[in-house]
């Protein structure tokens, strides 16, 4: 290890920057954050230093740099544009035994400031002591994705509680039991949850049960939990934060086929998955014996991560399922994902809403639980549909839209494979939808779009191949 990492206490304790630049402002509010008393050795100050100055959390010590200023400081930061100068702050503090950092200057430095993810309590420091600038920017990336906000409320909840957990488990064995227990269950998933009254009550509860007994198994004493999660369309460039954490996480998958094998790919190595993927009309899994499996997988007290495409409450009998979750008491949540119309639209350049030519959009679907006689009223001047698994109908859909009043001359866009490098654009009008979808050997996934808007694919076209028309 080339360098010792340290977190330094710096509450009240003196720092000296050289330099008043917007280099030497961030350094300085993360001091600052941090209770340290800044002096400031520069000619001219940012607007913020000014302020800083003005409230009097910084001291404006001087316009020029001299060795006298170091006497009484802790740390030292030289971040002038004068390197020169610089090299004068490190001696010097060097000379003194204050650690110092250049700006840019890893030789010259005695300490550096590594990238940080702040989830106080919670804070990771990252460094590759100045070898690979870029390797640890991209590893803070990855962090930050791993470590979303309830981390902080979690350490602090458990810095408030920590002498009631030691004097309540005095063996560090069962400690280590109740901290994994409060970790990787409900007290966690309730602060994710924004519910910090009902985590600290599940903290409180956990803390009055009798421990459970330490065998193995206990280690899952947890009632398990269900994620739902909506993948997107296929890129998996456009999966939420949320459904990375969530897939990070998961000891089992349960996935649609419409969820992407780039998508899956990021899901943590050692999770199980089980592909419950349905083609239309033969239905691979039928719905009840997927509800049952992530009954079965939840109730082991794993964490079960339901993954659909697009978005679960589109289309995606989301509703249905949580419903039956709810019936049995399995505490879930779910993350919204990219619905295909979205999706599709954006990559095939077709904005869904359109000051000139769309005022409202909707999505539909061809097959639909429709009640006997009642119509199909999809028409609207001025709106767009998005018509979910609509092409192998594409005959029906046509003759339904021109029975409501749909002009045969309305412009249709379909987008097969939508995101996913395979994608494919045809444009047409309504009254050669049924030729073209054959020509073209349209294959699902593919969604069709239908309004005056969906003639914009042609000039707006940016992803994958070029629309046909
Ligand atoms: N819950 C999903 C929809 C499931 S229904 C969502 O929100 O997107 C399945 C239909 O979605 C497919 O028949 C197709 O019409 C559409 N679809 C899903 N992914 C698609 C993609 N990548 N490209 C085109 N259409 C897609």
């Amino acid at each position: 290890m080339h360098l010792f990492p340290l977190f330094a206490d710096l509450k009240d304790r003196r720092v000296l920057i050289v330099g008043g630049g917007t280099v030497a402002e961030r350094k300085a509010a993360l001091l600052l954050a941090a209770g340290a008393r800044i002096d400031v050795a520069a000619v001219a100050v940012t607007a913020l230093f000014g302020k800083w100055i003005e409230a009097g959390n910084v001291r404006h010590c001087a316009a020029a740099f001299d060795e006298t200023q170091l006497d009484g400081c802790w740390l030292a930061i030289a971040a002038t544009d004068d390197r020169v100068l610089n090299a004068r702050v490190a001696a010097a503090a060097t000379a003194r035994r204050v650690f110092v950092n250049v700006v840019d200057d890893p030789l010259l430095c005695t300490f550096q400031v590594p990238s940080i993810v702040d989830r106080s309590p919670l804070t990771i420091a990252i460094s590759t002591g100045g070898a690979a600038p870029m390797l640890a920017r991209f590893a803070r990336e990855r962090i930050e994705t791993l470590f979303d906000a309830s981390w902080g409320a979690l350490g602090a909840l458990l810095a408030r509680t920590r002498a009631r957990i030691r004097a309540r488990f005095a063996r560090v064995e069962d400690r280590r039991r109740f901290y994994e227990r409060v970790l990787r269950g409900d007290v966690a998933q309730l602060l994710r949850q924004q519910r910090d009254a009902d985590a600290e009550a599940a903290l409180d509860r956990a803390l009055s049960e009798t421990p459970p007994p330490t065998n193995h198994e206990s280690r899952i004493t947890n009632s398990g939990s269900v994620t739902l999660v909506g993948a997107g369309p296929g890129d998996p460039g456009l999966i939420t934060l949320n459904a990375l954490r969530a897939l990070n996480e998961a000891d089992v998958i349960l996935h649609d086929r419409l969820v992407s094998a780039e998508v899956l790919d990021l899901a943590r190595r050692d999770a199980e998955r089980i592909d419950v993927g349905k083609i239309v009309g033969k239905h691979h899994t039928p719905q009840a014996q997927i509800n049952e499996r992530m009954l079965a997988e939840a109730r082991r007290g794993r964490r079960v991560v339901r993954v659909k495409g697009g978005d679960a409450f589109i289309f995606g009998r989301g509703g249905e399922e949580i419903e039956f979750l709810r019936a049995h008491g399995i505490a879930y949540t779910i993350v919204p994902g990219i619905t295909a119309a979205i999706a599709c639209a954006a990559y095939a350049g077709i904005p869904l809403t359109h000051r000139d030519h769309a005022q409202s959009v909707r999505f539909v679907t061809a097959h639909r639980k429709r009640s006997e006689g009642e119509p199909d009223d999809l028409t609207s001047v001025g709106e767009t549909l998005a018509i979910y698994m609509g092409v192998a109908e594409a005959a029906m859909l046509r003759d339904s839209l021109y029975a409501d009043g749909w002009s045969p001359a309305t412009p249709f866009a379909i987008v097969e494979n939508g995101t996913r490098p395979q994608q494919r654009v045809l444009v047409g009008l309504l009254a050669e939808l049924v030729e073209c979808a054959r020509a073209f050997e349209v294959r699902p996934p593919a969604l069709l779009i239908v309004g005056d808007v969906a003639a914009l694919a042609v000039s707006n076209h940016w992803f994958g191949a070029a629309p046909v028309q």
